[in-house]
């Protein structure tokens, strides 16, 4: 049985190791943190739980593809989902105005056009185009055959930007279809119409809470490993990637255990398993490569328990703007800061009558905590906690003009900061959704999932791309280099099959 050793225990080292694991490879993985899960942990404080990266996830109504996927995972047995508002799963508010975003393509057009009439056959094309470009995924036909690469090289290569600007005159439909970019981070003249289009499409499907918190994924992944005779270890931060002149040997932890294998996956930010290298087979021109690659923007996050039965549950993502463009938010001087924010309720239990706990997220960059750089979790000062205080503060009042009484209804809050993302994922700067993605780079700014050690892969959101759906199109691709795709496709239909 060949040994694999995976590096994370996120989303991509989970899939990974469940794939693997499942297809007679003996998996280990190998976490830093206390708790597994990466950016699908949640935390509890007084009494009130919170998730701090997977909100949401789309594409799970039966019959549809991440429904397909999960089921393979085993996922469907473990963990329960409860469905946002099929009208208005996200609420985009702008210029004082709120456009809901339904579910299904005829439905979405149908409420767009009630907006916006004059652009009624012009959304009608724009939905036919973030059709096709999301049905050539191999994923949504599970096959590694049908692939349309003239369509995926072109809105690959284009701006979201110039593809709505094309399609669209209306100044203020074409900022509402952008509504949700904090979802994936996206900046004018850099992102590909290809990454809109994929996350367009997943929750235009269908849209879903993991009800209890996202954190359930981790532990079902992880058990499911385990029980096919797997391990998943925490408090083991790999520091080495340990090769020979033409292969990795091993690994070693920073509680010096060595651990041999036929195999590393390494899940985390490119630019911690470059740290990990020391090694003639990585040339420095890739090094220089990867590390150069910008990565997504960082948020700032307020953790809100609230009153008990005060807040009605919000079946919905709203996205607030103080300006009317969801573009260039990440660009901000104090005064101006936050230019938007996302707001959401955590679903405790099915369709809840009362939200118990909410979370803000706005994007904070990392020059505005780089003086605590280096400061321990819960030690940073009492600096620190009062620029969080007086963050938090602003962010919470921007909220209360949407939701007039919100200061009222809240308990208790905490905070995150891009340091915090640092210290429990190792993400570079603490950006969300790792490296960005950026057409004007083409390839020399993708992150590849093989190296030249020919036995170390790549996997997790900065190959291909984040999220529920991205991180696991790249663990099958990653995993395809041990496991033929075809028949990680085959197990997906047969697991599907009633
Ligand atoms: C604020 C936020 C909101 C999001 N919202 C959504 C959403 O609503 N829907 C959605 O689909 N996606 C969402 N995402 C994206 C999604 O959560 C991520 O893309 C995905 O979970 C990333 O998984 P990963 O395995 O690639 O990385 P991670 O989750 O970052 O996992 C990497 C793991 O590697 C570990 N690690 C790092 N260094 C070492 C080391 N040296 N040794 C051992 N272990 C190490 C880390 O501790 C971590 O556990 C969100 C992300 C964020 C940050």
């Amino acid at each position: 049985m060949s040994k694999v050793v995976i590096i994370g225990s996120g989303l991509g080292g989970l899939s990974c190791g469940y794939i693997l694991q499942k297809n007679g490879y003996d998996v280990t993985i190998l976490e830093q943190g206390v708790q597994i899960g990466g950016c699908l942990q949640c935390f509890t404080r007084k009494g009130a739980k919170f998730e701090t990266g997977m909100h949401f996830i789309g594409s799970c109504a039966e019959g549809q593809t991440m429904n397909a996927v999960m089921r393979y995972l085993g996922l469907l047995d473990d963990i329960k989902l409860s469905q946002l508002d099929t009208t208005a799963y996200d609420k985009i508010c702008l210029a004082g105005e709120q456009f809901h975003f339904a579910n299904g393509s005829e439905a979405f057009i149908d409420k767009m056009a009630s907006y916006f009439p004059k652009e009624k056959d012009n959304l009608a094309k724009y939905m036919s185009i973030v059709n096709q470009v999301a049905s050539a995924s191999r994923l949504k036909s599970l096959t590694s055959d049908i692939r349309d690469t003239h369509l995926e090289t072109e809105y690959q290569m284009r701006s979201i930007n110039s593809i709505l600007d094309e399609l669209f005159g209306d100044e203020l439909l074409k900022s509402v279809l952008v509504g949700n970019i904090p979802l994936y981070s996206a900046e004018r003249n850099k992102t590909p119409f290809s990454q809109h289009a994929f996350i367009m499409d997943f929750y235009n499907q269908s849209a879903f809470r993991i009800v209890g918190g996202s954190d359930a994924i981790a532990k079902s992944l992880a058990r499911s490993i385990e029980v096919m005779g797997g391990q998943v270890m925490t408090r083991k931060k790999v520091i080495r990637i340990e090769c020979d002149d033409t292969h990795a040997k091993g690994v070693i932890t920073a509680d010096e255990n060595f651990y041999e294998t036929d195999y590393v996956i390494s899940t985390v930010h490119p630019n911690r398993m470059l740290e990990m290298l020391d090694t003639k087979l990585i040339r420095p021109a890739f090094r220089t490569r990867i590390t150069s690659i910008p990565n997504t923007a960082a948020c700032f996050g307020v953790y809100v328990k609230f009153k008990e039965n005060v807040v009605p549950y919000m079946n919905s993502n709203y996205y607030g703007y103080v300006d009317n463009t969801p573009w260039g938010c990440e660009h901000y001087t104090s005064a101006e800061w936050p230019k938007g924010f996302l707001y959401m309720h955590m679903c405790h239990e099915d369709k809840p009558q009362w939200a118990k706990s909410g979370v803000i997220l706005s994007y904070m960059n990392m020059e505005d905590v780089a003086q605590w750089t280096g400061t321990e979790i819960g030690r940073r000062g009492t600096d620190y906690e009062a620029f969080k205080a007086s963050k938090a503060e602003v962010l919470m009042r921007q909220v209360e003009k949407h939701f007039p009484g919100f200061m009222d209804s809240v308990d208790c809050y905490f905070t995150s900061t891009p340091l915090t993302y640092i210290d429990y994922t190792g993400t570079e700067d603490g950006s969300m959704y790792g490296v960005s993605k950026d057409i004007n780079l083409g390839v020399a700014g993708r992150v590849p999932y093989k190296t030249k050690i020919p036995n170390l892969l790549l996997a997790g959101q900065n190959v291909n791309s984040h999220g529920m759906m991205g991180v696991i199109v790249g663990t099958i691709v990653t995993c395809s280099e041990l496991v033929p795709a075809d028949v990680i496709y085959e197990q997906i239909k047969e697991a599907n099959k009633q």
